[in-house]
């Protein structure tokens, strides 16, 4: 298999343990985000030298299928030619101008033209901004303070939208977040996903991840999403969909495509970024009216829009066309069913649920609904040493049992094959 250029394999120099440690000297736990410091799996990470396809090689030379892929903005693949040219064409006119440039306009108009009922957005820097400006937005418009969210749905690390946030959040034990004062989740209500909550006259903004993709992956239940549309026209609350994973990979025109529900407000990231920093809040134009310089609601970005982020998320999307997301999802099914075959010949009890292309793995027999049976199942102890025999035969998956799995155009049959391989294995040596 050829090394992706730049890769030095064997380098005596670079080891995975040794640059952990010298990470450790300067990084708080030798990560610049906690999921990746291996806390919930055991051992070190290792440092990713490249990436080709699907493929990541570390430092070591050992090259890895891999199922993170940024945890979803890898949707080519690593490295894709046309994301690379184009981010490079872009570079070479300036990386940064503090005025407005075409390439905005154009990924802007891409985005609505995909996604029904968007008509305005602003283009941020990651998918906590996105989120976190959709609430200031949604309680500027309605004059409203409260907010809900769902236990297990993340959001980002924005103040009232950590209480009880999946991910990282989840991975480290954490309930809440120290340094998080009392004041700032007053206005927070969490509620049990896939379960329509009441909605009072005070409440803003109801926040959702249309698919839960980051406590495991959790799918909506039958009219969850629709009992959520409603219930918020009711109470005169606005429904936001969390769309940092599901937007633009669950369909063209994302979850609200997929499920035909249409939210208020929604907020994008990862994906449209083509893996540079980029997140996204839109909606209507009546709303978004309400946003700085129109409005009164301030939000603003010293690198919000920029050049490159904004050439790599275009080239991304004119990737993504109908056929894209029938083959995502074909390679998902195959994936789903091989890895579900995998863990039956080894009778260990485990269950891969799955939404078009994202796909999720609990061990235990029953399917969880929320964030309850969520952490029942990762109370079984078993993702670590499966992930750590996976890791052995060169597949990696995200070191904690609360990540989708991502797999991405590259990802070939060939790949598929070998990940099942793998899992038929690892799971052997789990029971
Ligand atoms: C990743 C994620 C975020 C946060 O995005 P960042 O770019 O990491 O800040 C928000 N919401 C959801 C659903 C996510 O998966």
């Amino acid at each position: 298999m050829a090394e992706p250029p730049g890769v030095a394999p064997g380098d005596a120099d670079l080891s995975n343990a040794g640059l952990f440690e010298r990470a450790c000297a300067v990084l708080p736990g030798g990560v610049n985000s906690p999921v990746r410091a291996f806390g919930a799996v055991g051992g070190t990470p290792y440092f990713v030298a490249g990436g080709q396809g699907a493929h990541v090689w570390d430092v070591e030379g050992n090259r890895y299928i891999d199922y993170v892929q940024s945890y979803g903005p890898g949707i080519l693949g690593h490295a894709p030619a046309a994301v690379i040219n184009a981010v490079a064409a872009a570079a070479a006119q300036g990386t940064s101008f503090g005025a407005p440039t075409e390439a905005e306009v154009r990924l802007a108009n891409e985005m609505c033209a995909r996604v029904r009922g968007l008509e305005m957005l602003r283009l941020v820097s990651s998918g906590t901004e996105a989120a976190m400006s959709a609430v200031r937005l949604a309680r500027g418009a309605t004059g409203r303070n409260k907010i809900v969210k769902f236990a297990g749905c993340y959001h980002g690390h924005s103040d009232s939208l950590l209480a009880a946030g999946g991910s990282g959040v989840a991975n480290q034990g954490l309930s809440g977040c120290d340094g998080v004062t009392p004041g700032a989740v007053a206005d927070t209500v969490v509620a049990p996903y896939n379960v329509v909550p009441d909605i009072d006259a005070d409440t803003a903004a109801v926040l959702v991840e249309p698919v839960a993709a980051n406590m495991g992956l959790v799918a909506p239940a039958p009219g969850f999403l629709e009992g959520l549309r409603a219930a918020c026209d009711r109470a005169g609350a606005l429904l936001v969909f969390d769309e940092v994973i599901t937007g633009f990979r669950l369909a063209r025109g994302g979850a609200t495509e997929f499920y035909g529900v249409r939210p208020d407000l929604w907020c994008f990231g990862k994906v449209i970024g083509g893996g540079l920093p980029v997140g996204a809040f839109g909606g209507s134009r009546a709303l978004m009216g309400h946003l700085a310089p129109l409005g009164g609601v301030y939000q603003a970005g010293t690198l919000s829009g920029n050049p490159l982020a904004t050439a790599a998320g275009l080239a991304t999307l004119e990737a993504l066309d109908g056929s894209a997301y029938e083959h995502l999802e074909a390679t998902a099914v195959t994936l789903a069913a091989g890895l579900e075959e995998a863990f039956g010949a080894a009778r260990v009890d485990a269950v891969v649920p799955r939404v078009g292309s994202l796909l999720g793995l609990f061990f235990g027999s029953e399917t969880p609904r929320n964030f309850d049976e969520a952490n029942a199942s990762v109370a079984s102890g078993l993702y670590a040493p499966f992930f750590q025999a996976m890791l052995r035969r060169g597949v990696a998956l995200a070191p904690g049992p609360y990540e989708a799995i991502f797999v991405s155009l590259a990802h070939s049959a060939s790949d598929i094959d070998a990940t099942v391989a793998a899992a038929t294995e690892a799971a052997a040596e789990l029971a």
